[in-house]
């Protein structure tokens, strides 16, 4: 399979904070990769790192192979879609089908093509929110709104999406609809994802594999299976729990019982 994202070494530094402390990974096309670790762990840092809003001390981002530093801007925004955290607050002074478009930024030499319409059309349709292109943003209840970042973030047509918390303002319908159009929309575009969530156990179900961050480093990476035991979440987390294996549902579940 395809490699679409490597990252290797990466370190970062907060002044005198170590944030990030050596982390590898990589993504292949068609996986969704969550990220899980404590507050303060370094998830959003790392998230930063891979989109080149933060310049890592010392490692590097690869994407497609090429290394992030060498990418123009634009071509950074041609491979990688960024979809930040929604809040219920978050002002956009702007109709749907006008944010999705700006997506296609990177795309626009002089003036907005068909094509770009067109791509905007079929991503509004593709998240099923084509009713709401000409809605205002900020009217939006935080599930469409959800739905609309990520749609600008498809509008780019990335190779790899970055995902910080997702969820964090849905409810649990939302968050499960926001998280199975993620999975379908990887599996059909071949797109690379690392998603912060904190949700161990929408983590489990919807991820290929999962990165466990402690303090800045990684602390274990693999599959749900391998890397949500009781022990590691025991140590990364200071949080007593039990793992319910898979039982036929694809997945393991997670029920915190106290703090260790
Ligand atoms: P997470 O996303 O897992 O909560 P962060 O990447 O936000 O973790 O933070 C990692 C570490 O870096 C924490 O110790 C945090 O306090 C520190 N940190 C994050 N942002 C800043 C900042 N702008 N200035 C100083 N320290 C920061």
């Amino acid at each position: 399979m395809a490699m679409n994202l490597e990252v290797r070494g990466i370190s970062f530094r907060y002044g005198s904070i170590t944030a990030l402390d050596g982390v590898d990974l990589t993504v292949d096309a068609g996986e969704i990769v969550s990220i899980v670790g404590p507050n303060g762990s370094g998830k959003t840092t790392l998230l930063k790192c891979i989109d080149n809003i933060l310049r890592p001390k010392s490692g590097v981002a690869l994407i497609m192979g090429n290394d992030i530093n060498k990418l123009s801007l634009k071509e950074i925004s041609k491979t990688i879609g960024y979809v930040p955290q929604t809040s219920v607050r978050t002002i956009f002074p702007f109709t749907v089908f006008d944010l999705v478009l700006m997506g296609r930024k990177p795309y626009i030499s002089w003036e907005v093509s068909k094509r770009d319409r067109r791509i905007v059309a079929e991503t509004l349709d593709f998240l099923g929110i084509s009713e709401l292109a000409m809605r205002y943003v900020s009217e939006l209840s935080g599930g469409e709104q959800q739905k609309v970042l990520l749609a600008r973030a498809l509008a780019q047509e990335p190779r790899v999406l970055l995902m910080d918390e997702p969820t964090s303002n849905l409810d649990i319908k939302h968050q499960l609809e926001v998280l199975s159009i993620t999975k379908q929309m990887v599996k059909e575009k071949s797109l690379a994802v690392v998603m912060a969530i904190h949700d161990l156990n929408l983590a489990c179900r919807f991820s290929d594999r999962i990165a466990m961050l402690k303090r800045g480093k990684l602390f274990a990476v693999g599959t749900p299976e391998e890397v949500l035991t009781e022990a590691n979440i025991k140590e990364v987390y200071e949080v007593e729990v039990k793992v319910f294996k898979d039982d036929g549902r694809g997945y393991p579940y997670i029920v915190p019982l106290s703090a260790a």
